[in-house]
């Protein structure tokens, strides 16, 4: 009990100030730590009394302990956008609104990375600078993108089978969180890297 910061919460505070008004009159106190409450006999009762205790409580809330709620209302209603936004480039590779990790890589590396995972490269997305059509792959007729030249494109196949060797892999197996390790060899073997 003494190493714990007695100012760091009004509430904890408070319950420490009574434990030690108890303490010198005498009073024994035994903490017990009940995980949960669930398929414990009186556990609805152990609930009621818990609320009822918070409820007569009329302590002001901390600035931190609102701005947490706060932030997590916040977020569970930007994650509840994002999930219906399912046509989006990145949606498919990140479900869960959360940070990337910083990758021990170098710099050149993180920005390609960070472009492919938003779907935009110098290649794929020049045209619109320059008022041209969108680049076609010739082999199959189709917009190039970069699911297209990273995972679709029937001319990548060898050297997408030598790097990533399974039969089916998909964006997020080779951009999520902890990249695939031989994604730039890829990207270097194909001669993309340098245009993204
Ligand atoms: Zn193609």
């Amino acid at each position: 009990m003494t190493s714990l910061n007695r100012f760091s919460h009004p509430l904890t505070s408070s319950l420490l100030e009574l434990h030690d008004r108890l303490s010198t009159k005498g009073f024994t106190i035994l903490f017990c730590l009940i995980p949960s409450h669930v398929g414990i006999y009186g556990n609805e009762l152990a609930d009621n009394l818990a609320r009822s205790a918070t409820n007569s409580l009329n302590s002001p809330v901390p600035v931190n302990d609102v701005k947490k709620y706060v932030k997590s209302i916040l977020h569970s209603k930007w994650q509840a956008q994002w999930d219906l936004k399912n046509t989006n480039k990145l949606q498919s590779i990140k479900h869960v609104i959360d940070c990337w990790p910083s990758l021990p890589i170098r710099k050149l590396d993180s920005v390609v990375l960070t472009r492919l995972r938003i779907g935009h490269t110098r290649f794929t997305h020049r045209h619109l600078l320059l008022g041209k059509p969108a680049p076609l792959c010739t082999a199959c007729q189709c917009q190039m993108t970069v699911l297209h030249i990273l995972i679709e494109c029937r001319r990548f196949n060898h050297q997408r089978i030598r790097c990533f060797p399974s039969s089916c892999i998909t964006l997020k197996d080779i951009l999520y969180k902890d990249l695939h390790p031989q994604l730039f060899t890829f990207l270097k073997m194909i001669g993309f890297y340098f245009l993204i």
